[in-house]
C-alpha cells in the first residue's frame, strides 16, 4: 500500500520544499521507492533534486489538463528508488486555468492515482499558499505533513491551515489526515526556539513529530548544488536530522 503525503503550509520559507527532497531522499535509501511531486511553480525541488528547470521535456503542469500521460511525467534524479514529476514557473498559469476545467479540484488526484502503485511513498511539494494548487495536493493526499518554522510567529496562520484541512475532509477527501509537525529550523541555543517547540506541541500535542531539525546551514546549501543533504553532507546535523524523521515515519507503515 503506498501513502502519499501533502508538505504544505500557506506560509512561506518554512522548510517545507527542504522537508520534501530530503524526507524523500532519506526513505529511498532505506530502500522504499519514492516519488517527489514538485506542486509549486518555484519548481525549487525540481531543481532540488538536480534537474534543469528551463529545460523539461515534461511537467506536471501539462497533465493537469490531460496532454500527456501520467507515467511519461516520471523523471530519474541522481538517487536510486527516487523519481521526481517536476514542475516549473509554468505551473503558475494553473491557478487561473484550473477555474475553467471541471473538477478542477481532484486533477491531482487523478494523475496520481495511475502512479501510485509503483511507489511506496509519494511526497508532493505544496506552494506557500491555499489556492487550487494546494487543494489539489490534499485532496490527492492520505495525509498533510506540516513543516512549523522555530521562528516567534509560528503558530501564525496554523488555524487558517487547519481550517483547509477540516474542509477537505468534509468534501473532497474524508481520509485526510495530519501526518504530523515537522518542527524546522531549530536554533537550540535560543530561548525563543524551544518556547516555540513548546507552544506548537501544545498545540498540536502528539501530532508533533518527535524529531525536530535544526537549523544547519548544510541544509540550506545542498539546494544549490542540486543535491540532497544527503549527498551533500551525510555528516551534518541536517543529514542527520532528516535520516531520523524518516525513520520515525516509516516506523508507523513497517
Ligand atoms: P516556499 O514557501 O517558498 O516554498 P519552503 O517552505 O519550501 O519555502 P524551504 O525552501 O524549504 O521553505 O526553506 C526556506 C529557506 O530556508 C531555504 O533557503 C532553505 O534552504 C532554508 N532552510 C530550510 N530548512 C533549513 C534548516 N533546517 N536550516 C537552515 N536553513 C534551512
Ligand atoms: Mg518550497
Amino acid at each position: 500500500m503506498s501513502r502519499i503525503f501533502a508538505v504544505a503550509n500557506q506560509k512561506g520559507g518554512v522548510g517545507k520544499t527542504t522537508t520534501a527532497v530530503n524526507l524523500a531522499t532519506c526513505f529511498a535509501l532505506a530502500g522504499q521507492k519514492v516519488l517527489v511531486v514538485d506542486f509549486d511553480p518555484q519548481g525549487q525541488a525540481t531543481s532540488g533534486l538536480g534537474l534543469e528547470k528551463k529545460n523539461l521535456p515534461r511537467t506536471i503542469y501539462s497533465s493537469l489538463f490531460n496532454l500527456n500521460s501520467p507515467v511519461e511525467l516520471i523523471q530519474e534524479t541522481g538517487i536510486q528508488n527516487l523519481r521526481i514529476i517536476p514542475a516549473n514557473i509554468e505551473l503558475a498559469g494553473a491557478e487561473v486555468e484550473l477555474v475553467e476545467v471541471s473538477q478542477r479540484e481532484s486533477r491531482l488526484r487523478r494523475i496520481l492515482e495511475n502512479v501510485r502503485k509503483r511507489f511506496d511513498f509519494i511526497l508532493i511539494d505544496c506552494p506557500p499558499s491555499l489556492g487550487i494548487l494546494t487543494v489539489n495536493a490534499l485532496t490527492a493526499a492520505d495525509s498533510i505533513i506540516i513543516p512549523v518554522q522555530c521562528e516567534y510567529y509560528a503558530l501564525e496562520g496554523l488555524s487558517q491551515l487547519v481550517t483547509s484541512v477540516n474542509l477537505v475532509q468534509a468534501g473532497l477527501n474524508p481520509h485526510l489526515s495530519i501526518e504530523g509537525v515537522v518542527l524546522t529550523m531549530n536554533d537550540i541555543r535560543t530561548n525563543l526556539s524551544q518556547q516555540v517547540v513548546n507552544e506548537v506541541r501544545n498545540f498540536f500535542q502528539d501530532k508533533v513529530f518527535r524529531t525536530v531539525i535544526p537549523r544547519n546551514i548544510r541544509l540550506a546549501e545542498a539546494p544549490s548544488f542540486g543535491q540532497s543533504i544527503i549527498q551533500y553532507d551525510i555528516r551534518s546535523t541536517g543529514a542527520e536530522a532528516y535520516t531520523r524523521l524518516a525513520r520515525e515515519i516509516l516506523k508507523r507503515y513497517e
